[in-house]
């Protein structure tokens, strides 16, 4: 470590903050600079799509540490700072207002930002999800709407329209996929999220997708491509996302879908990723990953933060998310390859109370639990493959 006296981090989030604060742990003592292009002291998302939007939290509750963390543990913040390219040679990380930083190790931490559609976006009316503005925005439309589409029903677009439909809204969620969450965790599974949203009165408008939104100022609904329409006030576009890495395009860092990393998420030597903007290679699943789940930013960002300070590690986590729906709270291990085999393996989808297991080539590769969360922790246990 002797010859790191300076880090700094790109993306001032779940990610980007866990490496800084880890690396004080590990005994880290010279400066760390953490850049983010938010105004905002860093905070935490997956409350956005629940209690923010739902109302029953407010904004400050998101936010990791107060000012005082920060000087205590002496991370440089540097916030509406918007990184603009990295020179390797020189090691310096360029930002918008013309400063270059200088560093030893480089940790990216960017994360992703949403898709939107071609057409149509700047619309009033219309939104996207992924950070503390777009929810208060969002929230705010919601509280003076009365019809609500989702277009996306992934993990967010359904989160959302849970929500929606919560504060009493009139919420259609289409997606062109005909059963919801199916690419994540296929028809069967999927088919019981879906009638999930349907006992609680959201409108399904599945396998179809949108030709176009209406209305001249403010949005009014969608076409879709059948022809059909749906009534809106309130559109929120939840099509996915893409690694925020524009800003490296020129730099040489590898990229191919997010930050290409070793296995030991280092990019180019001194340079690491860590949360959802990195890829690497997960030894303990043979397979090239990029995860887009809150447990992931830590986990990595605190192997980024050992494998700075001390000897590289191969990153081998088991993934783990949850997603929160109505009364619904569904978790998961491991990973969940589009050809793997869902069993029942206790409870009983009528209940919605249940532990699925999937294998793929004879391995049990994933675990998945519906309001069963002591049950889950052990189903863990069978996956672990060392
Ligand atoms: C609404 C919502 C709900 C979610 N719910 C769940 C959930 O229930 N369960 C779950 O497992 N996961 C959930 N997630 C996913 C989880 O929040 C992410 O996996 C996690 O935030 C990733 O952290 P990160 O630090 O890698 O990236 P991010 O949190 O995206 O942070 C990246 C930061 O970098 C900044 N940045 C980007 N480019 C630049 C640049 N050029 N210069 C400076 N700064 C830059 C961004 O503005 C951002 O602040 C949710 C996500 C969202 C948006």
């Amino acid at each position: 470590m002797t010859d790191i006296g300076r880090v700094v981090v790109v993306g001032a989030s779940a990610a980007g903050l866990t490496t800084a604060e880890a690396l004080r742990r590990e005994g880290f003592a010279g400066l760390i600079t953490l850049v983010g292009d938010e105004l905002h002291l860093p905070y935490d998302r997956p409350p956005l799509s629940k209690q923010v939007l739902l109302g029953k939290w407010e904004p400050e509750r998101t936010s990791f540490r107060d000012d005082a963390t920060y000087q205590r543990l002496e991370i440089g913040l540097r916030l509406g700072a918007t990184a603009t390219g990295v020179d390797l040679d020189a090691r310096t990380v360029s930002l918008a207002s013309g400063d270059r930083v200088p560093y030893d190790r480089l940790v990216i931490a960017t994360g992703v930002r949403p898709l939107r559609l071609r057409q149509g976006h700047e619309l009033r009316g219309v939104h996207v999800l992924r950070t503390l503005d777009d929810t208060l925005a969002l929230r705010a439309a919601l509280a003076g709407s009365t019809s609500v589409a989702v277009v996306g029903a992934g993990f967010l677009g359904s989160e959302a329209a849970a929500a929606a439909r919560t504060l009493g809204k009139e919420v259609t969620l289409v997606d062109l996929v005909p059963v919801p969450l199916s690419r994540q965790f296929g028809d069967e599974l999927g088919g019981w999220i879906g009638d999930l949203h349907r006992d609680h009165g959201v409108t399904l408008r599945t396998g179809v997708g949108v030709r176009k939104l209406l209305g001249d100022e403010a949005v009014t609904g969608l076409e879709l491509a059948d022809g059909t329409t749906v009534t809106a006030d309130v559109v929120l576009v939840a099509i996915g996302s893409k690694p925020a890495t524009d800003w490296l395009a020129a730099s040489g860092v590898p990229l191919d879908d997010g930050v290409l990393c070793d296995t030991t998420c280092e990019a180019v030597p001194g340079v690491y990723a860590a949360g959802d903007v990195a890829r690497w290679h997960n030894e303990r699943f043979g397979v090239s990953m990029r995860v887009e789940h809150r447990m992931n930013a830590t986990e990595q960002g605190m192997a980024v933060a050992k494998n700075i300070t001390g000897d590289p590690k191969p990153f081998t986590p088991i993934p783990y998310f949850w997603t929160d729906q109505f009364d619904a709270r569904i978790q998961a291990y491991g990973i969940f390859p589009p050809d793997a085999k869902m069993t029942v393996a206790q409870g009983d989808p009528t209940t919605r109370k249940l532990i699925a297991h999937y294998h793929h080539d004879g391995d049990l590769v994933g675990v998945l639990g519906w309001n069963m969360p002591r049950e889950l922790r052990a189903a863990r246990a069978l996956l672990t493959r060392d």
